[in-house]
């Protein structure tokens, strides 16, 4: 073909990008174009901390772009109707694009497709955001798994696409209109957050980082939110500055030398990897998990509306240090340790009794590394809803979840400074007078609101 458009959109990079790569094979020119999307503040899905990771995304790429030869293209509207757009203006023959697992992208994808029928050109759509589809890990009726361990146990069995080469000789025609690079203004909004270094050359570093140190002792530490062991690669498979094959032969690679418990930690982090693959999956098989419970059982259940205690859980104010240094670690980072998440759910659920989408949509409007079914998987884990749930009845005490995963208070006193001079024992049981002057009192108390939860449950069960 003589000339195509790679349309960018979770894919953010040059190196191993399935789509870019195919366009950059068989055309002799490619225009690279990325549609920025015209929502305003106020957004229910998202906030300023993604939009401005994605800024920070796109500088690299045009960057990275242009060492290949080629020039990003940067339009705003609706995706469909600029490609189209774009095609009517360059005379392009094809659009070549990743797909989308979840509801939206295949919704945009269905529209393109339309569009490319009614205006005669070609589309071509490859598997990148996962490294098996959907619909390549199902059951022996052909069904989606919705539970993990035999999910888990199909996706090892299957052959893995491996890795691309890096895009390096791009053409991309002259005089061209791009927007400037975008920054927060294009969506009315303002960050005072610390966000990670954006962009594809930061993205491989953390990988090589992780890869030659701390994977060695993921296994053993990665519950501990104050050694800062796990990876920190969410926001770049979410924006695919990193394709999750690059983490995956990684780890395998990594795994050539090294020792048995090594090798067991690297196997610990892939599963992380897999549960992404099958909560990407349950989405793209079961999209109504967005609005419903994923599990029926539950359906009885009764919800409190409380929005002074929402606003606490907000703003790390409850009076629980792990929860309030997890909720502050978000506010200033965008970003939340794992092992924090799952506390501050079942903390929002099961003592506040708020419904789980509340939290599941404050999450998406600060996470850097927001993913809608990685973010609605975690909700519903948490809340005894979802595929492969925690069993209603375990409910996480925060108090024992500090003792076993916080000791010595490492990662509270990080974020909650107020208990910087307070002995961390303190942190792992219920407070009898405030712990610091300007620290409230528990809002609640957990061994009660156990209790009122499991009659809740139990109620709805029946
Ligand atoms: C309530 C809740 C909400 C969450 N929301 C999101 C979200 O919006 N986006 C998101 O990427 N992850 C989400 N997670 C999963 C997990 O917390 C983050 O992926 C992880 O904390 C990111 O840090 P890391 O890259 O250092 O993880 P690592 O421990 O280094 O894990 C490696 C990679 O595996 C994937 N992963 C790890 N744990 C999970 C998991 N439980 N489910 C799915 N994928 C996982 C991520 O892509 C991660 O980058 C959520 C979990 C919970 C409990």
């Amino acid at each position: 073909m003589r000339r195509v458009i790679h349309w960018f959109r979770r894919d953010l990079r040059i190196t191993d990008n399935t789509a870019l790569w195919h366009a950059s094979t068989d055309a002799e020119e490619v225009i690279p174009a990325y549609i920025l999307s015209t929502w305003k503040k106020g957004h229910r899905w998202t906030g300023p901390n993604r939009q401005e990771f994605l800024c920070g995304c796109l500088e690299s790429l045009s960057r990275n772009l242009k060492a290949a030869g080629g020039r990003l293209i940067l339009r705003t509207g609706d995706p469909v109707q600029e490609l189209e757009q774009l095609i009517h203006e360059t005379n392009a023959q094809a659009v070549y694009f990743n797909r989308g697992t979840d509801p939206y992208s295949i919704q945009v994808q269905q529209q393109l497709q339309k569009t490319s029928e009614k205006h005669h050109f070609q589309i071509f759509g490859y598997k990148d955001t996962t490294i098996l589809d959907p619909d390549e890990v199902l059951n022996q009726e052909g069904r989606p798994f919705r539970v993990f361990t035999p999910y888990a146990r199909t996706w090892h069995q299957k052959e893995k696409p491996s890795v691309l080469p890096i895009v390096r000789a791009l053409q991309t025609p002259a005089a061209l209109y791009s927007l400037p690079l975008p920054t927060l203004e294009h969506w009315g909004l303002i960050s005072k957050t610390r966000i990670i270094e954006p962009g594809e050359e930061a993205a491989r570093k953390r990988l090589t980082d992780f890869l030659n140190e701390a994977i060695r002792a993921y296994r053993e530490k990665r519950n501990f939110p104050g050694e800062r062991v796990t990876s920190r690669l969410s926001q770049d498979l979410r924006f695919g500055t990193l394709s999750p094959r690059q983490v995956y032969f990684g780890c395998l690679a990594a795994s050539k030398e090294a020792s048995v418990t090594v090798c067991q930690s690297i196997n610990s982090y892939v599963n992380e990897l897999v549960w992404r693959e099958f909560y990407m999956q349950i989405l793209a098989h079961f999209p109504a998990v967005l609005e419903n419970d994923f599990s029926d059982e539950f359906s009885a259940l009764r919800w409190d509306e409380n929005d002074s205690y929402f606003e606490s859980w907000c703003h790390g104010l409850t009076g629980y240090p792990i929860v309030d240094a997890g909720m502050r670690e978000l506010n200033a980072t965008g970003f939340m340790h794992n092992r924090v998440r799952m506390i501050v759910a079942m903390f929002l659920t099961k003592d506040l009794h708020l419904h789980w989408r509340k939290g599941e949509q404050y999450f998406m409007q600060k996470l850097v590394d927001g993913e809608i079914a990685s973010n609605n998987g975690g909700w519903q884990w948490s809340a005894g809803t979802g595929a492969d749930a925690a069993p209603y009845f375990r409910i996480q005490n925060p108090w024992t979840q500090t003792k076993r995963y916080d000791p010595a208070g490492t990662y509270i006193k990080t974020w909650v400074p107020e208990l910087r001079g307070v002995e961390p024992i303190k942190f792992t049981q219920p407070p009898t007078e405030r712990l610091a002057r300007d620290y409230p009192m528990p809002i609640v108390d957990h061994a009660t609101e156990r209790l009122e939860a499991l009659n809740r449950f139990n109620r709805a069960r029946r």
